[in-house]
Parts: structure tokens; sequence; C-alpha cells
């Protein structure tokens, strides 16, 4: 079984964690820039964050085996906080780098008209830079923040394919995929969508355009919850091209838009630059 987590934020899970995916067949992954609990007070903050998806959480990947990519945004809810508001004119700098393969996230966290600018200029953005997006949907008033997305997204002019809406559930699935957005399932332990739920929704609306993530955080998560996901669709009569379409060729589709998926066995630029020290390949850091 091949895995490609669409939607992980390695950032704040230790390298035991990385062990693990590796270990459970988790082989690529990308990791989407977001809040980070602690609310940032300068676009510095900012500066040194993306750094860190580029440079640092690819090496950690590497150590296991695992290719990391990530997403890069002004995230929904700090687009509230006026101090945020210069990472605007950072992002575009960060936009061309070559593991960056989406802008994300963005979209709404509590639908407020600093979110809807601050959306529109990254989905401009996104079409500037030839990027894929990816949208978080609201916790709160998860539907009526998933029909206003669609409606900014086509306002926007972005191809439909070259979107996708992350943290849906069984309510806001249809008016996504009609749309000819790409559908995001985060699976969690004990709240929201469930894998017996994700099940569900693929026997209802088949395997096409739909990812499956864990959207992994500091917050109770589990980041093999895309293996988990896997071994439930088996269980429930899927075959593996069915597993192998939900959990590694669709992420692959929708991020190789970029142009920039490194999938292949080839050694790691950013990875052999540490590992040019005295770092080994799995043995990260002290
Ligand atoms: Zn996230």
């Amino acid at each position: 079984m091949r895995i490609f987590d669409p939607h992980i934020h390695m950032t704040s899970r230790t390298t035991d964690d990385y062990q693990a995916m590796a270990a459970a067949g988790i082989r690529a992954l990308v990791e989407p820039a977001f809040w980070l609990g602690q609310p940032r007070t300068s676009v510095g903050s900012f500066v040194d964050y993306f750094d860190g998806l580029l440079g640092w959480e690819p090496f950690r990947a590497a150590g296991f085996g695992v290719r990391h990519h990530c997403a890069l945004a002004l995230n929904p809810k700090e687009a509230n906080d006026p101090r945020c508001r210069e990472v605007l004119d950072v992002l575009d700098r960060y936009l061309a780098k070559d593991r960056v393969v989406a802008v994300g996230e963005v979209g709404y966290d509590s639908m407020t008209p600093q979110e809807d600018e601050v959306f529109a200029i990254q989905l401009d953005k996104a079409r500037r830079h030839d990027l894929p997006v990816l949208v978080h949907t609201p916790h709160r008033d998860k539907r009526a923040g998933t029909l206003r997305s669609l409606d900014v997204v086509r306002e926007s002019g972005l191809p439909p394919e070259r979107v996708l809406l992350d943290h849906l559930n069984e309510l806001t699935v249809a008016p996504v995929l009609e749309a000819g957005c790409w559908a995001g399932f985060s699976i969690y332990p004990d709240t929201k969508m469930d894998e017996r739920r994700m099940v569900a929704v693929l026997r209802e609306h088949g395997t096409e355009r739909i990812l499956v993530n864990s959207a992994a955080d500091w917050g109770r998560s589990d980041p093999l919850k895309t293996v988990r996901t896997a071994e439930a669709m088996l269980a429930a009569g899927f075959d593996d091209k069915d597993v192998d379409r939900v959990l590694w060729r669709n992420p692959v589709e929708f991020y190789g838009q970029s142009g920039r998926l490194v999938l292949d066995e080839e050694p790691d630029p950013v990875a052999e630059s540490f590992l040019g020290s005295s770092v080994r390949r799995g043995e990260v850091g002290e």
C-alpha cells in the first residue's frame, strides 16, 4: 500500500510519527501553512515558518524516505489580524519555490469581510503563479461556509479542477463535486469525520476527485488516519485499485497540477545538503 497524505501539519508532530508513517506506507505528504495556536505578531514569524516548511521539515521527512511538499498562504484565522497582512507581500517570493505545490490553506474561519478580501487576493495569486489551491472550510456553519467558498472560487475565474475544498462531510460533498472541484476529507480520532463515515461517502459518491487526509496537528489527531481509512475501505469491499486511487493517485493528480511534485527515488536535494554534514539517514537531530 502506498499512501500520500494531502494535508498534515508535520511541524507539530514528533519524529516518532514520521517513523510510524513511513512504516505504514505513507511515502509523500503536503503540509499546508496554518495557524500556530499562538497568534503571530509580525511578518517575520511567517517568514521563519515558511522557511521551516521548505528546509527543516523536508529534511526531517527525507530521513524516513517520506517526500515532503508544502502549500503556503496566510491562513483564514490570521487573515483577521492586521499585523499579519504584510505576509501577502512576501508570499509571491515563496510561491515561486520548487517545493510549494499549492496556495493554502485559504478560505473562511468566521466569514468576516477581512477573510473575504484575503481569500480573493490569494486566489488571484494562485492564478498568477499557476498553482492549485487548498481551501479550508470552516468548522462552524460548514455548509454555508462551503457554499460561499464555492461562490468565491467561481468569481475568481480559477478552473474548478485546480481547487480542493477540504474538511468536508456528508452535507458538503455534493455541491463541491458538482462544482467540479476536488473534495477533501479530514479523518479525526473522535469528532467530525471518521473512517466508517468516509467509507459510506465513497460508496455514495465514488472515488473520483476525492482525497482523504489526517490533518494531524497539535490537537487530538492521528497521522495514521489515512492508513486506517485504506484498511476500512478494504474491509468494506473496495479493492486495492480503489485504495490506491483515493490514497495515492488522486492527491498526485491534484497537486501534480503544480508541475512540482517530486515522487521518484532520486536523492532529495534539500536532504542531501543536510546529509552532507554529520547527520545520516534516519538520524534526525541530536
Ligand atoms: Zn490544516
